[in-house]
């Protein structure tokens, strides 16, 4: 389910001041109260509620509200650690051997020069990858530990990480002497660049390596231990640090991120922590009530339907949901009834149909409570 932008939720411009954006919210906030909205009104209001308040909450925090913009709902995502670390129930040992779910996704910038200020060799940060992981809607709820396989580097057997070939060696390069910088006269300015010769590294390797072509490492592949925590939900991001690409000239690596997909359920579908699915039932079922048994993440569980349950009905299920990641409680599954015409009767059941529906017709409107008055109507509207 697409999420809608914070901005629009409360109706305030991409500018609007803090001042503004609180108004909005308290308009919201008395509008859509559960307090104030009872009967059919109230799940619509209790969602509307939410939202503006998650969309509060986001935009009235400077720091969030930055992130917001520059990354969108991905970079503040409430069910996620955010800036904030681990919620109140924590990750335990997950954050110690995975690192922080989406840490620092506001302070990392893959690539960016992490130099001393002038002279020496630039260095640079490694660049940060991404994998898709692919997994079920019960993986998801639950956890999962997996194995993934991910790029590394290693150091270059044949040249022993220098890059040059054996028996050789790198040289200090001539035009920067080694500084990996050099400086170029403009008029009244000298300005800073980047060696053209030897590319910041400082030095210069006259007959690179052929196995690493003078990079000094080599691509492999290496298995990582990761651990799904439970709850988490499509679209987040597990960082685990370090295992990016490597930085250049000693710079530190980039990290990698796991970005979670959750496969489509043959019966579930997820609304944040909680879920929906579809239970069909037979006329004579509705009609006469009783017990049915619908299936839920983690077994069986049975619903009581009322005498004369009509299409549509919707029988919530406490806590039968998923326990999202930051989540205290977990989500409610929803059982929507759905009515089921029989086919392909036989002749006997045919004539059953027939007899109870004379039976019907003679008790007139009070069988029918969606239909009442209806005939009345129909012919009002002809008169
Ligand atoms: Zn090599
Ligand atoms: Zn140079």
């Amino acid at each position: 389910m697409a999420k809608r932008d914070y901005y629009e939720i409360l109706g305030v411009a991409k500018n609007a001041s803090e001042e503004e954006i609180k108004k909005a919210y308290r308009k919201l906030a008395m509008k859509h109260h559960p307090d104030r909205n009872q009967g059919d009104d109230a799940k619509k209001a209790e969602e509307k509620f939410k939202e503006a308040k998650e969309a509060y909450e986001m935009l009235s925090d400077a720091a969030k509200r930055e992130a917001y913009d520059r990354f969108g709902h991905a970079g503040v995502d409430p069910n996620m650690g955010g800036r904030g670390g681990p919620g109140p129930e924590g990750y335990g040992g997950f954050a110690e051997a995975f690192g922080d779910i989406f840490g620092d996704i506001f302070g990392q910038q893959g690539g960016q020069r992490r130099g001393p200020g002038g002279g020496g060799p630039q260095v640079y940060r490694g660049s940060d990858l991404s994998y898709a992981m692919e997994i079920t809607l019960e993986e998801a709820a639950h956890g999962k530990e997996s194995q993934i396989r991910i790029p590394s580097w290693e150091n270059c057997e044949t040249c022993k990480g220098s890059g040059a070939k054996p028996g050789t060696s790198a040289k200090t390069c001539t035009t920067c002497n080694g500084s990996g910088t050099v400086h170029l006269r403009q008029g009244f300015f000298s300005i800073q660049q980047t060696c053209p010769q030897c590319h910041g590294s400082g030095k210069i390797i006259p007959e690179p390596c052929t196995t690493c072509n003078g990079q000094g490492r080599v691509k492999k592949a290496k298995t990582l231990e990761v651990k799904i925590p439970a709850g988490i939900n499509e679209g987040m991001r597990i960082r685990s640090a370090g295992n990016g690409e490597p930085g250049t000239n000693g710079g530190p690596a980039g990290d990698l991120y796991i970005e979670i997909r959750i496969k489509e359920h043959a019966i579930f579908e997820r609304d944040g922590d909680d879920l929906h699915c579809t239970v069909p039932i037979g006329f004579a079922t509705a009609a006469l009530g009783g017990s049915i048994e619908v299936p839920t993440l983690v077994g069986k569980a049975e619903i009581d339907l009322p005498e004369g349950t009509q299409h549509g009905k919707t029988f919530r299920l406490r806590g039968k949901g998923i326990k999202g990641v930051r989540s205290s409680y977990p989500g409610d599954l929803y059982c929507h009834v759905a009515l089921e015409t029989p086919v392909k009767l036989t002749e006997h059941q045919r004539k059953l149909f027939k007899e109870l529906d004379e039976s019907l017709k003679k008790g007139g409107d009070k069988h029918s409570p969606g239909g009442k008055g209806w005939a009345d109507r129909v012919k009002d509207l002809f008169k």
